[in-house]
């Protein structure tokens, strides 16, 4: 079992003990795909490295399987990494690539030769062995990067955005290929990325990250429908998330959700939600997924309550799709997803209904999902 467990660890750099991972703790499952997100200096690649045993630990213990690796050098910890710089030897044919790390650990030639051959069968560069790899494109030689790496069979895989520096369309062929991969043999795997497309199409869970500190774990769907704070809701979405600021009074006898230039009243099942949370601050943020307000008859005819009004500004066609920008009263703006056949003005003002079910609440204070 090669489940991979991190308690409590910390890492500092330098002089001023910066903290750059704080009191990471992750339980890792046998044969997972585990992804790694968040922006820039979130502390992703430092987690990973000390899983590989790049760097030091300052607190916390990590296990490889059974193993209590804190004091293992890199070499003795049964893993292999794939990085973005994918670093192959330029004298070294293919085949002599693959093979380097069994050569280095005195594999007999024939043990060798079958192992090099299975991998290059999964990731089809079997018609590349005898090539160097200044004759191969990006994508092969990534794919080159890939087998050294499972060649060994180790208990994990520890990838470092290993196609960031492939093109857009390498990039999506890469992905399938690794996830097919993670299917064919099943390794535990840790990836670490900061392109939420590539962790929401490979994860089976993913831990969002921000400045050192876990924001949350869980599914690909779980993150995108049930972001728990509001910097897991702002960074997951190719679209972002829409929101808007406002109070929950009661108006009429109905709990609503009102801002500066809306109310809308709220579901049974928020109301009751609401009226369970007393003593909550109710100055809430409210988001809501542009996929998930419309100008279509029969939300209206669902949700006749949760309308608004805004003037459209700008209009983005992405193909499939428009995505509308509007704003409301120069207060508030939005992004409405709608069918091509709406073909609204700029300047024109259109009436939008909101999907309440797919709503989500957020105190303003502690920027918390409220469930
Ligand atoms: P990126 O996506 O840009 O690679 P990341 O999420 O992988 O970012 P890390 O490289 O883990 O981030 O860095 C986490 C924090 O630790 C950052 O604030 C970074 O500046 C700091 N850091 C990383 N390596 C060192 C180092 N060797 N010395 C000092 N600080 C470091």
């Amino acid at each position: 079992m090669a489940r991979i467990l991190l308690n409590n660890v910390t890492k500092r750099y330098g002089k001023f003990k910066e903290l750059a991972v704080d009191n990471f703790n992750m339980d890792i499952k046998d044969q997972e795909f585990l992804v790694f997100l968040g922006p820039s200096g979130c502390g992703k690649s430092t987690t990973l490295r000390m899983v590989a045993g790049l760097e030091d630990i300052s607190e916390g213990e990590i296990y490889i399987g059974d193993t209590l690796v804190n004091d293992y050098p890199p070499k003795d910890r049964d893993i292999s990494m794939v990085f973005q710089n994918y670093a192959l030897y330029p004298n070294l044919t293919v085949y002599e690539n693959i093979a380097f790390g069994l050569r280095i650990r005195k594999m007999p030639k024939h043990e060798i030769e079958a192992a090099v051959k299975r991998a290059a069968d999964v990731l089809e560069i079997g018609n590349f062995l005898n090539r160097k790899p200044r004759e191969l494109s990006g994508g092969q030689r990534q794919r080159v990067a890939l087998g050294r790496a499972i060649v060994r069979s180790p208990q994990a895989f520890l990838m470092d955005e290993p196609l960031s520096n492939l093109d857009a369309k390498l990039r999506v062929q890469m992905r399938a290929e690794i996830i097919r991969l993670h299917r064919t043999i099943g390794v535990t795997t840790i990836y670490v990325t900061h392109d939420q497309i590539e962790a929401m199409t490979m994860g089976d869970r993913i831990v969002v990250m921000n400045k050192g500190v876990i924001q949350q774990v869980d599914t690909p769907e779980q993150i995108y429908h049930k972001p728990q704070n509001l910097f897991v809701a702002k960074f997951i979405g190719n679209q972002p998330m829409n929101f808007f600021e406002g109070t929950i009074e009661e108006i009429n006898g109905y709990l609503t959700f009102s801002t500066q230039t809306f109310s809308i009243r709220l579901t049974d099942k928020q109301t009751k939600m609401f009226n369970q949370l007393r003593g909550v601050s109710y100055n809430i943020i409210m988001g809501i997924r542009p996929e998930y307000m419309s100008f279509e008859k029969e939300m209206f005819d669902v949700y006749p309550n949760a309308v608004l009004k805004g003037v459209l500004q700008f209009n983005e066609f992405i193909g499939s799709d428009h995505y509308y920008h509007l704003d409301s009263q120069g207060r508030e703006s939005f992004t409405v997803r709608a069918h091509p056949r709406f073909s609204y003005r700029e300047g024109e003002e259109v009436r939008v209904a909101i999907d309440m079910e797919k709503v989500l609440f957020f105190d303003s204070k502690t920027e918390k999902l409220l469930t």
